[in-house]
């Protein structure tokens, strides 16, 4: 049967009707039957050896157009859908997407397990099944509200399996249930991605917003994806989660060994487990009790998960290393104890360094610590995080074991961002220089034989707008915003956070509002996009959303500025969002305080679309830079060598440049003018105003007056087209190297060593 038989089979079945006389709902229900029904023909990728990324969030998107690419069918089933008058942009909305991660953390372990199965390496990825996800971002008065994320419908991409484990916790005992998500290779074979969850679970919980009853966990442990943790039932019930995942996933990998035939003595040759950050560290306890419970002896069950057990850090943010009270250990996970107890106690026996113990003298267990003991690879995320690890950061435990310390720098997958998010693009690459880019990513550097053709680099701008008039069209239907798709589309997309700095790029905002007031008209309008979720109990951010939102509101309906700025906040960031926004972009914001960003691996899916970098030099920033040569990017600000010494020193009194510099102070005291004050809420902007003046802890006015001198010598340098498109050209060409399979190919030789 051809494809275009079994989908009209599949619609006849279920509806009665031809394609044609379905709505999208129904095409999209038989085509995600259809998806089923190929991928479970698609043989399983099988080895001798496995690897397990666990991790607490797979951000993995809405997932029929990226598993009609990989499975090879995505242009096929397009024009089918075409010859019956559907189109596959529409259908796509149908589906709702899974609320399984919070940001970049999440978006990057679905980046991996797509390039784990497309490298045709056995893996999985294990996590939960989080019914209401992060939360939805509504703005309500210029404010954001939280709502729950409804995602799970009753036919999706969840299969639900007869896997089930019991997991005990100090009070009480839950059963697990296991749904598999199939994760197709491109052109290769299936792997899984296992979601566990509770069959007692209750949703009606969930009443208004995002609270909840955090009394009883088997009624709760998987309604949210980071339940507020600004309280002690918050901060339990995380632990229950993190407890329940790894519980579940140590249980799953032991059994799958044994039903291999596997020699537990010998486990690390057939299994490795990536832990992806520390959510999922309890493993290494985890693992060691139930390996004694098979009769193995501590010594040995230590050695052994130490050698199964590899370590990735994503952070150097203080506040987010995570240190558990030994208190809520010893109510949550009273077995794991004695063994935290046994780990501590032998660290301490060999270092006495305060700063490498597990359990520091007020009882904190220092999650980071145990892994990077009792694992045997600890990396960084791109280039200059690794580094501030080894020699700031982690120095004291790269001084123990210098061996385990490693760099991986974080890459996307190409499948999702650029296959299927900018078809128009992919196509006319391969026009140019074939398809073997969609394997061989640097293969993409065949482009720059292109730099000086005319007609090259006019298609390339050309594709570029076609994706700025759908993003146009996308956000008046959606958010009833008119923006021009002859401006210069300037996106900072990401979670909010004092350390990207959205409330640098706001400032930028406020010095442009008013320089346009004087007179002073950009020749191009400028069109600023931003899109970020905030975590519901941080504060500050949610005052920086209420700020560009109030200004947006300001902006956009004054007549005299209008016409040459514009301010948009896209309610709800997603990966969904992301795939609209970042192929219509002109300017990728990566501003983040130098040595803050890991990574970040937003600037490398701009890159990938021909948007131009203003960045810091911070995370994968500086690889960016080094790879497109100093003429393709605008860097600024100071760099992380001289903010960590500031932060050393504690000598940054952001005061000092508010006092002294009168354009500073000026922006600065336009958030609790007269004009923002009437439009917005005074506690929000008298907070946030305070906050930039009296505190300012990552710093935004350090860099402030850098950052308006480089923007707007990058808008200037926009009006010279053809020294424009050659940069967006060299940035596509340059991408290859942030290709998610490069960087699974490298953890694979260094630390997993499959096949
Ligand atoms: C890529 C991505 C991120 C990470 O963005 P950064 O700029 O690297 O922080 C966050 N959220 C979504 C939806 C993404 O697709």
């Amino acid at each position: 049967m051809s494809l275009q038989e079994q989908l009209s089979a599949l619609t006849k079945e279920k509806y009665g009707k031809d394609i044609a006389a379905c709505s999208n709902a129904e095409v999209y229900y038989s085509l995600l039957n259809l998806t089923k029904d190929m991928t479970a023909k698609t043989p399983a990728i099988k080895g001798d050896k496995k690897i397990y990324y666990i991790s607490a969030e797979f951000l993995i998107g809405k997932l029929l157009s990226n598993n009609l690419i990989n499975l090879g069918i995505y242009d096929e089933v397009k024009e089918i859908l075409a010859a019956n008058g559907k189109k596959l942009s529409e259908i796509e909305e149908v589906e709702p997407e899974p609320s399984l991660g919070n940001g970049g953390l999440g978006r990057l372990a679905a980046c991996f397990i797509d390039s784990i199965a497309t490298l045709g390496l056995p893996g999985e990825g294990i996590g939960l099944n989080y019914h209401f996800g992060l939360f939805k971002q509504v703005f309500e008065k210029n404010l954001q509200k939280e709502t729950k994320n409804d995602w799970i419908e009753e036919q999706s991409w969840l299969n639900k399996t007869d896997v089930s484990f019991d997991v005990e916790f100090g009070d009480c005992k839950v059963k697990s249930v296991l749904y598999d998500i199939d994760v197709i290779g491109y052109e290769n074979g299936v792997n899984k991605l296992r979601l566990f969850d509770v069959e007692t679970l209750d949703e009606s919980l969930v009443k208004d917003g995002i609270s909840f009853d955090k009394t009883d966990i088997a009624k709760n442990l998987t309604l949210f994806l980071y339940p507020d943790d600004s309280d002690e039932a918050g901060n339990l019930l995380r632990i229950y989660q993190q407890y329940f995942m790894v519980s579940n996933g140590a249980q799953l990998i032991l059994k799958e060994a044994k039903a291999n035939g596997y020699d537990l003595h010998k486990l690390y040759e057939h299994v490795v487990i990536q832990i992806n950050d520390t959510h999922p560290s309890m493993v290494i306890p985890e693992l060691i009790r139930l390996l004694k419970e098979e009769g193995i002896d501590t010594d040995e069950a230590i050695e052994i998960v130490s050698k199964t057990c590899a370590y990735t850090n994503h952070t150097i943010l203080a506040e987010a290393l995570e240190k558990w009270p030994l208190s809520y250990l010893e109510k949550v996970v009273p077995q794991l104890v004695p063994i935290i107890k046994e780990l501590d106690k032998r660290v301490a026996a060999k270092y006495k360094e305060e700063k490498v113990q597990i359990i520091d003298k007020d009882d904190r267990v220092h999650m980071a610590h145990m892994d990077i003991h009792y694992g045997f690879s600890v990396n960084g995320v791109a280039y200059l995080h690794t580094e501030i690890l080894k020699n700031s950061e982690l120095n004291h435990f790269y001084k123990i074991y210098p061996e385990k310390f490693n760099n991986k720098t974080n890459g996307i997958t190409f499948r999702r961002w650029l296959l299927s998010c900018n078809p128009e693009l992919a196509a006319y690459i391969t026009e140019l220089i074939g398809d073997g880019y969609k394997k061989d990513a640097d293969k993409l550097e065949d482009l720059l034989k292109y730099i000086d053709d005319q007609k090259v680099l006019d298609k390339i701008k050309d594709i570029k707008k076609e994706k700025k008039v759908e993003l146009a069209a996308y956000l008046k239907e959606t958010q009833n915003v008119e923006i021009d798709p002859n401006a210069i589309f300037d996106i900072q997309v990401k979670r909010l956070h004092e350390y990207k700095r959205q409330q640098m790029n706001a400032l930028y905002i406020i010095y442009k509002y008013l320089d346009i007031k004087k007179g002073n008209k950009p020749t191009t309008p400028l069109t600023f996009i931003f899109g970020a979720k905030a975590a519901p109990a941080y504060v500050i951010a949610k005052d920086i959303i209420h700020l560009i939102l109030t200004l947006s509101e300001i902006i956009n309906n004054d007549p005299e500025v209008s016409p040459y700025m514009k301010v948009v906040m896209v309610e709800n960031y997603n990966v969904s969002k992301a795939e609209k926004l970042i192929p219509a972009c002109d300017v990728s914001e990566q501003i983040s305080l130098a040595s803050k960003e890991a990574s970040g691996t937003g600037n490398m899916k701009f890159m990938l679309n021909g948007a131009v970098t203003l960045g810091t030099e911070d995370g994968a920033n500086v690889e960016i830079a080094e790879l497109v040569g100093e003429d393709n990017i605008y860097i600024f600000g100071e760099k992380s060598d001289a903010v960590i010494e500031h932060y050393e020193k504690a000598d940054y009194v952001s005061k000092d440049i508010y006092d002294e510099d009168e354009l500073v102070k000026e922006i600065v005291d336009f958030i609790i003018s007269d004009e923002v004050m009437a439009k917005g809420s005074k506690e929000n902007l008298e907070r946030l105003h305070k906050e930039l003046i009296v505190k300012d802890w990552f710093m935004t006015l350090l860099d402030i007056k850098d950052y308006i001198a480089k923007k707007d010598q990058m808008f200037k340098d926009y009006e010279d087209q053809n020294k424009w498109k050659k940069m967006m050209l060299t940035n596509i060409a340059k991408a290859g190297f942030f290709s998610s399979d490069r960087t699974i190919a490298e953890y694979n030789r260094d630390i997993w060593k499959l096949k």
